[in-house]
């Protein structure tokens, strides 16, 4: 389905027409959203999508024999078909739609409590958001497993061999983030999937950080589960994907109990629903599910190819002038082809809440801190980094105004 789609030719002047929030002022000056990786602005067509959800179709789904019913359960199910299509996904029912990349994480972890026993290992990497190293270390809490951890090098690079030395038969899975948030690294997943599966263990991957910058092809990685938020991809918060192959989602246990998930009721015994409503208990975010889809097929039509190319130019540009800033330093790989465009940095002897602060006041929108992920920090012995995350509606002048706003503050603060 999206094959078909002819990506449009790349101009970012049109495509931030598309945004309105991008038209606003901050503190007086134009807004410069450098917080992409935290969350995504919301475009102009997606925003349609949910007003015309709740002027035309607002029902609830999968029970009424009435027409609004109807309606709204067609384009909640035609929703889940776009996401299938755009990960290639072999069968619709192996998308359960959830409330975000940490709904489809926990789901997961507490599924795996019935299948794990003492002595099992989980590897996470050091890499990780906390939403994808507290689950597990409650999991090894209930199962007494145990958790071992794939460290990082300087340039927040996994080290392959300490994975292949952590990696045995008592290994049952293995948890790693396809991009990382707080520094942009890409891991090698394709690699670190096919040694798990030569121990015999399988692989979440944790893909809030990638699926707005490339199109992962889930058929292809073999990975076994697969998750994201589709708020980091132009959609609107609290509603994500959870991708599980289908023998892995039939041999976990039901997440949440109540209505969607049941097949029949009774108080003696009750049967599950088929995939994927077994996962979907409750009235799920419908208007949520719509417009994911209507997110995906937006990004389309402006083109992974172009995004990917645009991006890497904004992240170029963007190191090289920071880089020359004296006394600061950026966190991550140093070899640009080995990351996205997010660029993590501190001043050296300067807070990043202060840096963070002062750039807000220009109207300029950067994450300071941990990131959710103090494991990293922790390695590098800092508090936190200021962290710019570009998005395909970023501009070279908004960068120019970064760099000014960095150089002003490192001015005041020194
Ligand atoms: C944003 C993010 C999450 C959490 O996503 P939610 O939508 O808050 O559940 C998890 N992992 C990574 C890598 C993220 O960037």
């Amino acid at each position: 389905m999206n094959d078909t789609v002819k990506p449009i030719d790349f101009n970012v002047e049109n495509i931030r027409q598309d945004f309105p929030i991008l038209q606003r002022e901050v503190n007086g000056k134009p807004l410069v959203y450098l917080d992409n990786a935290a969350t995504s602005q919301t475009p102009k067509q997606v925003i349609d999508v949910i007003v015309d959800y709740y002027s035309n179709y607002n029902a609830n789904i999968h029970r009424g024999v009435h027409t609004l019913s109807q309606e709204a359960t067609d384009l909640y199910e035609q929703a889940r078909i776009k996401i299938q299509n755009h990960f290639n996904i072999e069968k619709s029912y192996e998308v359960i739609l959830t409330s975000g990349t940490t709904h489809g994480i926990n789901l997961v972890a507490s599924g795996f409590a019935s299948l794990l026993k003492k002595g099992d290992e989980i590897i996470v990497s050091a890499l990780e958001h906390h939403s994808n190293i507290v689950p597990w270390q409650m999991l090894c809490e209930r199962t007494g497993a145990t958790l071992r951890v794939v460290p990082m090098d300087v340039n927040g690079q996994l080290l392959l061999e300490d994975y292949d030395q952590l990696l045995s038969e008592k290994t049952k899975l293995v948890f790693v983030n396809h991009i990382s948030n707080a520094l942009g690294t890409i891991n090698p997943i394709k690699l670190m999937i096919e040694k798990a599966h030569a121990v015999g263990a399988a692989v979440l991957v944790d893909g809030a950080q990638s699926c707005p910058h490339l199109k992962p092809d889930l058929q292809a990685l073999d990975v076994d589960f697969y998750v994201t938020s589709a708020h980091k991809i132009c959609g609107p918060t609290g509603v994500g994907m959870l991708y599980g192959k289908e023998a892995w989602l039939t041999k976990l246990p039901p997440y949440q109990g109540g209505g969607e998930m049941i097949d029949q009721v009774s108080f003696e015994k009750t049967t599950y629903a088929g995939l994927p409503h077994k996962f979907e208990a409750g009235t799920p975010n419908i208007c949520g599910g719509i417009a994911f889809g209507a997110a995906l097929d937006y990004m389309n039509i402006v083109g992974f190819d172009a995004i990917a190319t645009y991006e890497h130019s904004l992240l170029e540009y963007a190191t090289k002038a920071l880089s020359q800033i004296e006394g600061l330093k950026i966190y991550g790989p140093k070899d640009l082809e080995a990351k996205t465009s997010v660029v993590s940095f501190n001043i050296e002897g300067i807070h990043p809440y202060d840096i963070g602060t002062i750039l807000d006041k220009m109207g300029i929108a950067v994450r300071t801190g941990h990131h959710c992920a103090q494991p990293i920090m922790d390695f590098f012995k800092i508090p936190g980094t200021v962290r710019a995350s570009f998005a395909f509606y970023n501009t070279m002048e908004e960068i120019d105004a970064l760099v000014s706003g960095v150089k002003k503050a490192k001015m005041m603060l020194s």
